[in-house]
């Protein structure tokens, strides 16, 4: 079958990637006019497509790397006060990324190219991009929390804020002393207080070196907020231009970035201030329940952060998107005994929305049990 993906990040390539691997012609259509960087942080190993893609012939061990073993929550004044393992070996966003598109042949990925919208009937889909369109067997949603393409399928839904933000940052870990992170590096490091939640955790450097010295720190700092004017604040970049969930690296107004630093120095230890401190374009994220009514409507397919966005501190997205596309793949095998496959899509795609849907709410809904116990979240 011929299919269309809007969307060039994490989802996409991994949709792109398990359903060439059964032997479909797979066409990725990204809006960025080059690969993207740097678009996050620390993710977990993606354990679940790795056993797919080795199983199908790709090596990909290379997108394993920094395993972090304990968690260190520390007080205010940067005290040990608990010690516990840390289950997830975590990944960095870049080293994942620079994976998947290594994996795919370049020619498969468009950039510079926006979908803005379709049309379907019985026997294909039609994908628009502005004035020009394709057809194809089916067309799969893979363009984010904001996806047009749902709204194009469901106009009234809207994702809901979930009461709270991230400040996040990633800094080199060249640009201390080796005795002022010494702990850092060793554990991932937590600091809880009224309303709030520090980490921070070591990734690799962005070519995916771990050599020592080479490599980066991921901190975040949840915050509650309910003030829906400070929340318009926090999503004002510095064109003053308010975005719908997220400021990217680079963009934070000069007046976030002071208030950041101020918080920082008032309310951390002093060992997790100075990354803050030393983050040359920390970012914002707002964070938002996005479960979309269905996973597929008709020929059309929605996975990653389109079909659904959990809260990062489940440290799932990427690895919930990478399942969306090996279960998109396994419902969509070629059945030899079957002749009339490209007729089956649209049920196989609802069987196989349904299901998909189902195992993601179980997932969705541990965002906010674990927000809660670590006091996070208020409706605003
Ligand atoms: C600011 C931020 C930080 C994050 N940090 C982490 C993290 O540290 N760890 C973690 O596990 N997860 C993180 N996530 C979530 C994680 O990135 C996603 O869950 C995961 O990458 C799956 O996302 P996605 O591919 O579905 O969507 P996205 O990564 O949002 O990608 C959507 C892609 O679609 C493209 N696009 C949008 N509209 C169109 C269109 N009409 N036509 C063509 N292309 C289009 C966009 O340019 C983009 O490249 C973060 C998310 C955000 C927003």
């Amino acid at each position: 079958m011929k299919i269309i993906i809007a969307g060039g990040s994490i989802a996409g390539l991994a949709a792109a990637l398990t359903l060439d691997c059964i032997g479909h012609d797979v066409q990725i259509h990204e809006r960025s006019a080059a690969p993207l960087r740097g678009q996050g942080g620390g993710v977990a190993v993606l354990r679940r497509m790795m056993a797919f893609l080795e199983q199908h012939g790709h090596h990909c061990r290379d997108m394993i790397s920094v395993p972090t073993h304990r968690r260190h929550w520390i007080d205010r004044d940067g005290a040990l006060a608990r010690d516990e393992p840390e289950l997830l070996p975590f990944s960095s966003w870049d080293t994942v990324y620079r994976s998947l598109c290594s994996m795919l042949p370049p020619q498969r990925i468009h950039y510079g190219r926006q979908v803005t919208g379709f049309s379907q009937d019985a026997e294909g889909v039609d994908v628009h991009f502005g004035e020009h369109t394709e057809r194809a067997d089916v067309l799969v949603a893979a363009d984010g929390t904001g996806s047009a393409l749902r709204a194009q399928i469901f106009p009234g839904y809207a994702p809901s804020f979930a009461g709270y933000i991230a400040w996040r940052g990633i800094v080199d870990e060249a640009d201390f002393d080796a005795a002022a992170i010494a702990t850092l590096v060793e554990y991932m490091t937590l600091h809880k207080a009224p309303g709030e939640l520090f980490m921070a955790f070591l990734i690799p450097a962005l070519d995916g070196s771990l050599a020592q010295g080479a490599r980066r720190f991921n901190w975040l700092w949840y915050r509650n907020e309910t003030d829906s004017e400070s929340l318009r604040r926090h999503l004002t970049d510095r064109a003053g231009t308010v975005h719908h969930a997220s400021i990217h690296p680079g963009e934070l107004s000069e007046r976030s970035v002071e208030t950041l630093r101020q918080l920082a120095s008032e309310r951390l230890p002093a060992v997790l201030s100075q990354l803050v401190m030393a983050t040359r374009a920390p970012f914002v994220q707002a964070i938002f329940d996005a479960l979309s009514p269905s996973f597929a409507h008709g020929r059309v397919a929605l996975i990653g952060d389109a079909a659904c966005t959990l809260r990062p501190h489940t440290a799932s997205g990427t690895s919930k998107a990478a399942h969306d596309a090996v279960s998109l793949a396994q419902a969509l095998t070629p059945d030899a005994a079957d002749a009339t496959d490209a007729a089956n899509v649209v049920q196989r795609l609802a069987q196989w929305s349904a299901q998909r849907r189902e195992e993601v709410a179980t997932l969705l809904a541990r965002g906010p049990q674990l927000a809660a116990s670590f006091g996070l979240g208020q409706p605003l």
